[in-house]
């Protein structure tokens, strides 16, 4: 599974000042590469739509999405109205029944955390009915804008303020456990122990694994975004290429070259076994 993660505005369009003139280009980009960090962990690809403070307009970033072809986009704000308005506040598209549920389960997950108002999942629509955020109308696939909390709001901004760095990464955890919970991922705080890591590579080094990294194979059935997902995202037919990585102990131990997903055993058959007899070991998924 893809994730396209919009940072909100950027460059010459810093979005809003908030207090003490921290400005929202800034913090989005921070709880941005927050986000992308728990992905990682999490062993869900991402791209950031910029990574450092330069423009990066709506229509470049729809550009970057056609090209990546995630499947889903994040659109990460912060909200401003008058000082006093606060609490978190997700949107939908109309049309796309998972960034409802999706939305309104992000919206929760950062509103516990931050201990602030749940304003909930949201759609906003134009007079013809189609979506009021650009980002939301124009992207193929589906979508949520978090509006993670007022930036102008002081209590709103008190955890970003006092505890900066444990907050976005406090943050950045609500949001990914959501996605994981959405797309029936199991979620992985990061913190397996240097042991259970020294029996997973030992495992297969000494040739548990039916098939080896570096093996040629025919992939025939399920696609899973990680190798512990409860539900397939797709699937493969008579797929000829190499086994890239194995997790030992997880529900879908096997990913090929070309990270197409993570797979059953049942679906690879040998083609041929690799020349180094296996002792190539990748890294594991979900360290
Ligand atoms: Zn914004």
């Amino acid at each position: 599974m893809k994730i396209f993660i919009s940072v909100g505005h950027g460059g010459s369009d810093f979005g809003t000042v908030g207090i003490n003139g921290i400005r929202e280009s800034d913090i989005n980009l921070e709880l941005c590469e927050a986000i992308g960090e728990r992905l990682k962990i999490n062993g869900i690809e991402y791209m950031l739509s910029r990574t450092s403070d330069v423009d990066n307009p709506r229509a470049e970033k729809l550009a970057q999405i056609e090209k990546y072809n995630p499947a889903l986009v994040l659109d990460i704000h912060f909200n401003s109205r008058n000082g006093v308005a606060g609490g978190v506040e997700a949107y939908y598209q109309n049309k796309i029944a998972i960034g409802k549920v999706l939305a309104a389960k992000i919206s929760s997950a950062v509103a516990s955390c931050l201990k602030l108002r749940n304003r909930g999942a949201k759609v906003k629509l134009l007079s013809d009915g189609r979506d009021y955020f650009g980002m939301l109308r124009n992207c193929p696939c589906p979508a949520v804008l978090l509006e993670t909390c007022f930036i102008d709001n002081a209590n709103d901004m008190k955890n970003f303020m006092n505890n900066r760095a444990e907050t976005f990464k406090r943050t950045s955890e609500a949001i990914v456990k959501a996605i994981c919970s959405q797309y029936k991922i199991k979620y992985q705080d990061g913190t397996a122990s240097s042991e259970e890591k020294g029996r997973i590579l030992s495992t297969v080094q000494t040739g548990r694994a039916k098939f080896k990294v570096g093996d040629r194979v025919l992939i025939n059935g399920d696609l899973y975004a990680s190798a512990n997902a409860e539900k397939a995202l797709g699937s493969v037919k008579n797929g000829n290429t190499t086994v890239t990585r194995y997790s030992e102990g997880a529900r879908h131990p096997y990913n090929t070259m070309g990270d197409l997903g993570w797979m059953d055993e049942e679906s690879l058959t040998l083609i041929s076994s690799s020349e180094n007899g296996g002792e190539a070991i990748s890294e594991v998924e979900n360290r």
